[in-house]
Formats: C-alpha cells, sequence, structure tokens
C-alpha cells in the first residue's frame, strides 16, 4: 500500500472499505506552525468504510515521536502505539468533536492532517519526563546537576533586599 497525501477525496467513493496509509514525519510537525512536537515517526494505516449514511475510519497509529523531557529539557522519545476510530458525516454545520468530524454539506474532500496530530499529541501524557528508576528520574545526570545549581543560583538573586535585611534579624 502506497502512502498517500492527507486530503481524502470522497466524492464518487464507492460504498466499502477503502485502505489508506499516511506518514507522518519530521516535515508534518514543522509545516503545521501550532506544533508542540518537532520530530517524530509514526505510519497511519486507516480503513474507511464507506456507507450510504456515513463514513467510518479505523485508524492505527504506530511510529514514535521526540520532545523535550519536562526534567531535564533532553530529547525524550515517546512511543507512539494506539488505535481509534472516527465517524465522518456532512450536515448543516461544520464540527469536530472526540471521534467525530461533521463536514459541510457539499464538502467533497477532507484534509485529515489537523486530526491526525491532535490525535498524537492528545495521546502522549500531560508529564513527560524520562522514566524513573528507583524512583529516581533516569536524565542525564550532570545536567540536571547543572540545571539545579543554576536555579539555586536565581533563587538567591532573586530574594528582595528587603526580606534579606529582615533575615539578619533573626
Ligand atoms: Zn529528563
Amino acid at each position: 500500500m502506497e502512502v498517500g497525501g492527507f486530503l481524502i477525496g470522497f466524492e464518487g467513493l464507492e460504498l466499502g472499505k477503502h485502505n489508506y496509509k499516511f506518514l507522518i514525519d519530521d516535515s508534518f510537525f514543522k509545516d503545521l506552525e501550532y506544533s508542540e512536537i518537532q520530530e517524530g515517526r509514526i505510519v497511519v494505516d486507516a480503513v474507511l468504510t464507506k456507507s450510504s449514511s456515513l463514513m467510518e475510519m479505523v485508524l492505527d497509529f504506530n511510529g514514535e515521536v521526540i520532545v523535550p523531557c519536562d526534567l531535564c529539557g533532553e530529547n525524550l522519545v515517546h512511543k507512539i502505539d494506539f488505535e481509534e476510530s472516527l465517524v465522518i458525516k456532512t450536515g448543516a454545520n461544520q464540527y469536530q468533536d472526540d471521534g467525530l468530524i461533521i463536514l459541510e454539506n457539499g464538502e467533497t474532500e477532507f484534509n485529515i492532517s489537523h486530526y491526525l496530530y491532535e490525535s498524537i499529541s492528545l495521546s502522549l501524557p500531560s508529564k513527560r519526563a524520562h522514566k524513573h528508576i528507583d524512583g529516581e528520574p533516569r536524565c542525564d545526570e550532570e545536567l540536571l546537576t547543572i540545571i539545579n545549581s543554576q536555579k539555586d543560583a536565581d533563587n538567591n538573586d532573586e530574594i528582595d533586599p528587603r526580606w534579606a535585611e529582615l533575615k539578619k534579624l533573626k
């Protein structure tokens, strides 16, 4: 199955099942101005089932993305492996909700790239950090030491001189 573009045309599409394959790579994320993810590679295998009233798409996401670690800021490879389904219909007003996309009546094509991005983005945990081993984050230790010592230095600088005076009184 060849990798296709992100624009799905459904005018004249026969009823039944249709296979799609999407490749998401660095350039995909870079093309989306709002993308928080900048690097990754994911293959999405999708099956679109067209019936007379609606279209249903089952998508299988497989690959990985690189996001910064919350703790050390270094690259963190996050595995992507999930499946989800999407219902596409047409209606009077354009609408998008979890698992449902309504396109305006008369629309004959649909660009799925935004939906794919959202799905990947939502699949990531809100806290992204290197794995913990024995309760300690497995970040680059040297780097963390540098970050922590910088934090300490910043904290010291931030003390209001008036508070410093008060501290002396203790
Ligand atoms: Zn880290």
